[in-house]
């Protein structure tokens, strides 16, 4: 249903008949962590997520996962494999005349 309160005509699956249904009945406004975020727009109560209503929660265990300014590093073996399966498949995929 559409929000009537922090973003009035959003689709939101937290509106229901009964109001808001998120906790505390209502989006909350973004953490200094969001500074930079695509995500982040304009509500009724000052800047909100788009993505997600409680932006602080997003940032209690690390980086945002939804954030568009910062990119989680993930370093595993598989990053490192990645360069030789590109040139295997560059060598197999190659040479389309014979
Ligand atoms: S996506 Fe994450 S970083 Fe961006 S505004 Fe929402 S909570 Fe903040």
């Amino acid at each position: 249903m559409q929000c009537q309160t922090v973003l009035p005509g959003t689709e939101c699956t937290f509106w229901g008949k009964q109001g808001c249904v998120f906790s505390e009945g209502s989006c909350q406004v973004v953490v200094e962590n969001c500074e930079g975020c695509e995500r982040v727009i304009d509500g009724t109560i000052g800047r909100v997520c788009s993505s997600y209503p409680a932006p602080e929660k997003k940032w209690t265990s690390g980086i945002c996962n939804f954030a568009t300014h910062v990119k989680v590093e993930i370093k595993t073996e598989e990053t490192k494999t990645n360069p030789l399966k590109a040139s295997k498949k560059a060598s197999g995929g190659g040479g389309k005349k014979k």
